[in-house]
């Protein structure tokens, strides 16, 4: 992502309820105003005396944490990593969306079936053990694979392309599911911004 410090919250691209009845407004509501903008505020802060690091892009940023000052690596590398993640998976989402058909054909090249790859994503999803995320990523071999990511941790630093994010942190589906993450992934399916997934697919095919 090409953002530079001062991060700014970045609205949804569609309503608190326009995910509905899949992913609710309150969760949605709560999740973007409270939470993703919470890491934003905090990597502002944290960047305020940073100057070398307030001219880099967060891609920059996250892809390499050893040019990020130790003193400050650790809540940087969670705050930034919690914008980027979330910015992938709030614009992964749409109320409607149909489109792509190179992406779920090149899903079914990868993983035999949609139905499979579902499954696939599903079960990295669930097994994500305490916070954290299942990401459908494009690799350096131009490849389709699933990989768990644990807290705010970034694909970045293994120079993977994100196409999908999946948040499984109990704050993305407490309010409406409690415990029950299987029922919050199953939901998931149903609300994938495809034409979104297939710009980053595109995009990253160009880039490798
Ligand atoms: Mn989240």
């Amino acid at each position: 992502m090409n953002q530079t410090y001062p991060y700014i919250v970045q609205p949804l691209n569609y309503a608190y309820d326009g995910l509905e009845p899949h992913i609710d407004a309150r969760t949605m509501y709560y999740h973007h105003d409270k939470h993703y903008a919470g890491y934003v505020g905090k990597l502002n802060s944290l960047l305020k005396e940073h100057k070398q690091l307030q001219r880099m892009t967060l891609n920059e940023l996250l892809a390499d944490p050893e040019q990020i000052p130790e003193e400050i690596r650790t809540d940087v590398l969670n705050n930034g990593g919690g914008v980027f993640n979330h910015l992938l998976y709030f614009d992964g989402m749409a109320p409607e969306s149909y489109g792509s058909p190179l992406l779920r054909e090149k899903l079914i090249e990868q993983f035999g079936s949609m139905e499979n790859w579902r499954c696939e994503m599903s079960k990295a999803a669930m097994e994500q053990f305490g916070s954290g995320w299942a990401a459908l990523v494009l690799n350096e071999q131009g490849e389709l694979v699933i990989v768990k990511l644990s807290n705010q941790e970034t694909v970045l630093p293994e120079g993977l392309v994100p196409i999908f994010l999946l948040d499984v942190w109990e704050h993305a589906y407490y309010l409406k599911h409690q415990n029950r993450r299987q029922d919050y992934i199953d939901s998931w399916f149903y609300v994938i911004n495809w034409e979104e997934g297939e710009k980053r697919y595109l995009e990253g095919i160009a880039m490798s």
